[in-house]
């Protein structure tokens, strides 16, 4: 007995788009699931969409190497299906001598990371080029850039359907079995119906979902499915002529890249997103969700903002911060934990073959959507 389907994707996102792609152009009957009305309503239309460089990720680290190559695919790709980028650079500042060790350590991880094209500048140099900022010293990173996502999304849906792939939205799928074939078989629901689909093939790309759809794999005992601690950011965009030419990048507070300023293609300058974790256990995600986007305490944020903002921009005016949006992190750990790669398993992990399960995708997710497509096509 055959399956309905060769391959289906849960999670029309830019990751699980990315990986309907690189299967379909592989040769493979492709179905993507999207629970939602539209694709990428999610996390991958609530982030920065800086196209990062690849400067602070653990040398040997799926991050750091899919980030890389991610970085170059991405170019690539905007080149060639007209997806709206700039190639802006960014200045990576210290604001006081104390931050230089911090400084030279990312460069120096940078080129760990096979990145060996930061520039460093002087004080005068970095206010030379952005009269606004002040710093002790900077290095500026020319392959960092932005992105259009939404368009990003579009040219990659347009790639999978025209390769004969279907995406099908407003379907969720609730739970996953086996049948006597060796086939996986969903359970989905469109608007209350409920229906089965069988596939040789899976790949779950749920996103802050991610656990939700791990723990549906009930026939596996003794799998660890990584939770997920929704973890949120809020933007403040900024009023009136843009300050800044390119995206401006304090010093990083562990894994949590302060406060910084970026510009969308539009040139739109916002600064965030900043970090709540998480406050209890109670927020470990454990069951259906859905994540909260609301900008919370406006006021006294936007002094948190103003605070950092202007150790590197003092002429900030905080009444041009209006409240921008919010994003939502999959973290797979808490505040203080160390942080751990992206999680993206196989057989290897959970027992099962022609599965991956991908957990804990936060930045530089984006970047490096078409290099995370690569890296599961091997493995399908
Ligand atoms: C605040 C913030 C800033 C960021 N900034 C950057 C940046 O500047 N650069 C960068 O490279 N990365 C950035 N990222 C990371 C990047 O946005 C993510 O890595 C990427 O968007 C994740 O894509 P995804 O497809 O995994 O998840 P999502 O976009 O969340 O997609 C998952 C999809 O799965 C669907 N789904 C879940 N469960 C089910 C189910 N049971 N049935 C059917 N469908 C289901 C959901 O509805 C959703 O549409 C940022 C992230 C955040 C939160």
């Amino acid at each position: 007995m055959s399956a309905d389907v060769e391959t289906i994707i849960v999670g029309a996102g830019v990751i699980g788009l990315a990986i309907g792609r690189a299967l379909s152009a592989k040769g493979q009957d492709v179905l993507v699931l999207e629970r939602h009305q539209m694709i990428g309503s999610q996390t991958s239309a609530r982030n920065s969409e800086v196209i990062h460089a690849g400067l602070y990720y653990e040398t040997g680290s799926l991050r750091a190497a899919l980030c890389v190559r991610g970085k170059e695919l991405l170019y690539d790709f905007c080149r060639e299906n007209n997806v709206g980028h700039r190639q802006s650079g960014k200045l990576l500042v210290a604001v006081s001598d104390d931050e230089l060790p911090k400084l030279h350590a990312i460069n120096d991880q940078a080129n760990r990371n096979g990145v060996a094209d930061l520039r460093y500048l002087t004080r005068h140099e970095a206010i030379r080029m952005e009269p606004n900022l002040t710093c002790a010293a900077a290095y500026l990173s020319p392959s960092t850039g932005v992105i259009d996502s939404h368009g990003l999304m579009q040219a990659l849906e347009g790639h999978l359907t025209s390769n004969g792939a279907q995406i099908v939205l407003a379907t969720s799928v609730e739970a996953i079995g086996r049948n006597g074939a060796g086939h996986f078989s969903l359970a989905t629901n469109s608007d209350g119906d409920g229906s089965s689909i069988t596939c040789s093939k899976l790949v779950l790309s749920g996103g802050l979902h991610a656990s939700e759809l791990g723990d549906m794999l009930r026939w596996r005992t003794g799998y660890n499915v990584p939770r997920t601690y929704p973890t949120k950011g809020h933007y403040f965009t900024h009023m009136g002529p843009a300050p800044f030419s390119q995206p401006i990048y304090p010093m990083p507070v562990g894994a949590w890249l302060g406060v910084h300023l970026t510009l969308d293609v539009a040139g739109q300058t916002k600064f965030g997103p900043d970090i709540a974790w998480p406050k209890t256990d109670t927020q470990d995600q454990h069951g259906p969700f859905e994540p909260d986007y609301g900008f919370d305490d406006e006021d006294a944020r936007r002094a948190g903002f103003a605070a950092q903002i202007r150790r590197y921009f003092p002429s900030l005016d905080p009444m041009n911060l209006q409240p921008g949006y919010t994003g939502v992190r999959p973290k797979i750990y808490r505040e203080g934990e160390p942080v751990p790669d992206f999680a993206i398993h196989d057989a290897a992990d959970h027992g099962q073959p022609n599965l991956v399960a991908l957990y804990g995708m936060e930045s530089p997710g984006l970047t490096a959507c078409l290099a995370i497509a690569e890296h599961v096509a091997q493995r399908l």
